[in-house]
């Protein structure tokens, strides 16, 4: 089979809301209809790993952006995003369309859009330092999988598109 040869970058608890920080999970496992609209266009999903949860696990008590700013945090970060950037580089070296990353609003990690999650700056930075611009989508804050989420749906198939 052909394939589409589209790929979109996800944060970790898009395709797994396990590892979010109790009580925020907005779906029992994936958040499905994200998931069904992307698979209905043929598009690979990759998802990215989960800096908090590797950092202290699925315990962790929610924390502000202010208290994630450590050097060992910033550090882990700056590994998994430099990471990052080399698999999208090879996607993009290999003639692959990159369609872009979705981030999770008001994540003190995840965040794009309004202010910046620390895996997310370092991501960005790391794209632009190679001259890579994606375009970026969050998952809005009041996202609620099957529930609350049409005016998401329908802005993520405009990016898609
Ligand atoms: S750190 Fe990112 S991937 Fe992990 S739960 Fe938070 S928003 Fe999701």
């Amino acid at each position: 089979m052909d394939r589409s040869k589209k790929v979109i970058f996800v944060s970790h608890c898009i395709l797994n809301q396990n590892t979010v920080v109790y009580p925020l999970a907005r779906a029992k496992g994936a958040y499905r209809d994200i998931v069904t609209e992307l698979m209905n266009n043929g598009i690979g999903i990759h998802q990215l790993p989960c800096p908090e949860y590797r950092y202290l696990g699925l315990k962790r008590e929610p924390m502000t952006k202010e208290q994630y700013e450590t050097e060992d945090f910033r550090r882990l970060n700056k590994g998994i995003a430099s990471d990052a950037v080399r698999i999208i580089k090879e996607y993009i070296s290999s003639g692959y369309n990159m369609l872009g990353i979705i981030g999770i609003n008001e994540s003190p990690t995840c965040s794009i859009n309004g202010e910046k999650g620390i895996f997310m700056e370092e991501l960005l930075c790391g794209l632009s330092e190679e001259d890579i611009k994606l375009r970026l989508i969050d998952v809005p804050s009041d996202y609620y999988d099957g529930v609350r989420g049409e005016s998401f749906i329908k802005a993520l198939r405009d990016f898609i598109e």
